[in-house]
């Protein structure tokens, strides 16, 4: 197929994004603020759970509920476009000259074959990000400002996205070397080598994220003195969290959301809460959130959910092996691959792949939402802060739906949904008041 074909439907898919940008810029930014209570309203509300999970839900505006119904409902929708977007980009490297004319190149220059892979590694990550970069712009800055939660302008966004390209292109040749080494010598049965491979680089990667990648992005400090400090550390020391593995950042950089999280392994394993939470929230609310970020740390969530993405992956690549033969025996001559070792088939491995890490998502989101259930309840029974948790979850509506129905929760919500959280918090409240 020659490339000219491609012109067409790529401007206009191109001039419908700038179109949607467009829109974007016009729309109005600032969230709209949820009713505001005392102590007075929370002492006051009955002990009735779903009582008092519906009284704070009440306190969203209906333009507000609408407002994060679009913007979550749109990021379901995203997910798709972001499939599609890679989906059109392989078969383009697929059925056009240019990826096995730049493998051709590289194995002729480079002779160490494990360089050439890498080089088209990097080609490989350079172009994918080159082709959908429209998309990304739409996604991360114009949208983002529509709903007012992004705090850079173009240049330094796009500055943060150039950074990321160059952790990319490293992190990319690196695994395609290794990946195509592997595959080189194992031949056909390649899924439980890549599997390791894959595995070993998600283990080294968040294990040396906090340390080398996330500080180009941010700056990671302690937590400033005064009483959320104390509050903060005796949390963190009363459950085995050394008190210099609790950070805060400059979240306030890229955005005004209120978040938090556990990241890291081993050495590096930390509490990183960000600096909205800390300036928009009251010290009830801080000591839910961290009471939560603690429970994430003392279950050791991170490596038990990589032993669970293990299988995950595993099948994965079980199921990619078996469409690649089919795939490669069928139209492996017509792209010019000699099989699945060959590195410009990287692109059909990459389609394959993110296609069954779409339908994989509900596994993923559950394996996670059960994770965030754990770590709430943790964060009740030791921050013993139900009201400040469910303030803090009505905050977090800005950028997530607070009430869908039961199957969107259970395919898109990586947490429990807003109405759920509050209620567990108010099942909380209710039973622990109640006389033994
Ligand atoms: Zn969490």
């Amino acid at each position: 197929m020659h490339l000219k074909t491609w012109l067409r439907p790529a401007a206009a898919l191109l001039l419908l994004l700038l179109v949607a940008c467009f829109a974007a810029w016009a729309a109005d930014g600032k969230p709209p603020a949820n009713r505001p209570v005392d102590d007075a309203w929370r002492a006051a509300l009955p002990l009735d759970a779903k009582v008092a999970t519906q009284a704070y839900l009440d306190r969203l505006s209906p333009e507000a509920v609408a407002r994060s119904n679009a913007y979550h409902e749109g990021g379901h929708w995203l997910r798709l476009w972001n499939w599609l977007a890679g989906i059109a980009v392989a078969a383009l490297l697929l059925a056009t000259k240019p990826s096995t004319a730049l493998r051709d190149a590289a194995q002729r220059r480079l002779r160490w074959r494990p360089l050439a892979d890498a080089a088209y590694g990097a080609f490989y990550v350079a172009a994918g990000w080159v082709l959908t970069l429209p998309l990304s712009i739409y996604e991360g800055f114009f949208r983002e400002h529509a709903y007012g939660m992004a705090t850079q302008g173009l240049g330094a966004w796009f500055g943060e996205q150039l950074v990321s390209l160059a952790v990319s292109l490293v992190i990319g040749a690196l695994l395609v070397a290794l990946l195509y080494a592997v595959l080189r010598k194992v031949g056909e049965n390649w899924w439980g080598w890549a599997t390791g491979v894959a595995l070993a680089f998600m283990v080294l990667g968040v294990a040396v994220a906090p340390v080398f990648i996330e500080p180009l992005f941010n700056t990671y400090k302690p937590v400033p003195e005064g009483p959320v400090k104390t509050a903060v550390l005796t949390m963190a020391r009363a459950n085995g969290v050394p008190v210099d593995n609790v950070y805060v950042f400059d979240a306030s950089r890229q955005t005004t959301r209120v978040s938090a999280n556990v990241s890291g392994l081993f050495g590096s394993a930390a509490v990183r809460l960000n600096d909205n939470l800390l300036d928009r929230s009251s010290e009830a609310e801080i000591r839910a959130v961290m009471g939560h970020e603690i429970g994430h740390y003392a279950m050791n969530h991170i490596p038990k959910s990589i032993v669970m993405y293990g299988v995950i992956l595993a099948l994965g690549f079980g199921l990619t092996q078996w469409a690649m033969r089919r795939l490669l025996a069928g139209r492996g001559a017509a792209w010019r691959l000699s099989g699945p070792a060959d590195v410009a088939s990287l692109p059909l491995l990459g389609a394959v792949f993110s296609t069954y890490l779409l339908l994989a998502t509900p596994v993923f989101n559950t394996i996670s939402r059960t994770q965030e259930t754990e770590a709430d309840l943790w964060g009740l029974n030791l921050a013993r802060e139900p009201h400040g948790e469910a303030e803090v979850l009505l905050k977090l509506t800005e950028y997530r739906k607070p009430d869908p129905g039961p199957v969107e929760e259970f395919i898109f919500y990586t947490h429990p949904s807003t109405r759920t959280r509050i209620f567990n918090a108010m099942q909380w409240r209710q039973q622990m008041a109640q006389p033994r």
